[in-house]
């Protein structure tokens, strides 16, 4: 099993054009980086359980319910009796997007006691996303799992530096980033990351293995003795929202699928099964668009990883 760590919530999507200042409509959709990578797991084909916290309210109940539906264990996803379940305001057309997020929601109050070890110890990989390391008391919490679990489980983190959730603190997000990266055994981190983590004179390096994504163009897997970069699959991409999470998740069933056994040979197949995935989850809208397994079967890529599942 995979488990993820972290925040799920609604999405409030712009549905038309302009300033979130202007728009009129908005579109709910279910998000969250680590929830994404929970659902892409399942999708493929491999059991996934989520870690997370929503509020005793209507958004709650539906993340549950679309989670739950998609095949994941939601267990050990916490229900706060006092907070609401996180949302945020996505402007995604234009330039940049744009987005407001709340604070005081669920996920940014995972405490200790919410935190079901049995799933965890059920778990070959467990996956860490970076966003509840911005508040506490989550921080302390996901930081605390990390060193748990420690030589217990395989960890991942995904960096995903998103500086407008640390607004007047980069100095402090960086030094907090920095300490999840030395607890990570497998690290997902984008090229521009990548150079802004290597300019603040931080290591960006998993234990056991690097995944280097690189848009288009692909990605870079290394590992200490290896490095492999994989062009990216020729798609016409309708939209990216997600892509990097369905990296993560092919990733890390392509892991599993070779045992953590790594040789160039190995890391060009997960490289390609992932790029394969992504890839094709930028051809359907949403943050929620892994192809399943059974669609996948027509491509070599897939096949060559769920052989060894
Ligand atoms: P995020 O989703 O947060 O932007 P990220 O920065 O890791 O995550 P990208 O590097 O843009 O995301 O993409 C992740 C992966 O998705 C790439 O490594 C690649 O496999 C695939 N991908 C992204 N864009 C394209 C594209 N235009 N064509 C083909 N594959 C793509």
């Amino acid at each position: 099993m995979i488990t993820s760590v972290g925040e799920v919530l609604i999405d409030m999507i712009a549905a038309e054009e302009g300033n979130l200042k202007d728009v009129k409509r908005f579109e709910k959709h279910p998000g969250g980086a680590p929830a994404n990578v929970a659902v892409g797991v399942s999708r493929l084909g491999v059991k996934a359980s989520l870690i997370s916290k929503v509020g005793n309210d209507p958004f709650g109940r539906f993340l549950l319910e679309r989670l739950k539906e998609e095949g994941v264990n939601t267990d050990g996803i916490a229900i706060d009796t006092e907070k609401h379940t996180g949302v945020v305001f996505v402007q995604l057309k234009g330039a940049k997007p744009s987005f407001i997020l709340y604070d005081g929601v669920a996920y940014f109050n995972l405490r200790r006691e919410d935190i079901n070890f049995n799933i965890l110890e059920d778990s070959r990989i467990v996956h860490f996303g970076s966003v509840l390391l911005a508040r506490s008391p989550s921080r302390e919490t996901m930081l605390w799992v990390m060193e748990e679990l420690r030589d217990r489980a395989v960890i991942s983190f995904d960096v995903n530096i998103r500086r407008d959730l640390w607004r007047n603190r980069e100095e402090e997000m960086f030094k907090t980033i920095e300490k999840a990266i030395g607890l990570a055994d497998i690290l997902k981190v984008s090229d521009e990351e990548l150079k802004l983590l290597e300019g603040e004179g931080i290591k960006a390096e998993g234990r056991l293995l690097t995944a280097i994504t690189l848009g288009k163009e692909g990605c870079i897997l290394r590992t200490q003795e290896y490095e492999v970069k994989i062009p990216g699959y020729p798609v016409k991409p309708i939209d990216t929202t997600g892509a990097g999470d369905a990296f993560t998740a092919a990733l890390l069933v392509g892991v599993i699928a070779f045992r953590e056994y790594f040789t160039e040979s190995t890391l060009m197949k997960i490289g390609r099964f992932a790029n394969l995935v992504a890839g094709l989850s930028t051809t359907k809208r949403g943050a929620w668009s892994v192809p399943r397994r059974e669609e996948l079967m027509k491509y070599s890529e897939a096949r060559e990883i769920f052989s060894k599942l």
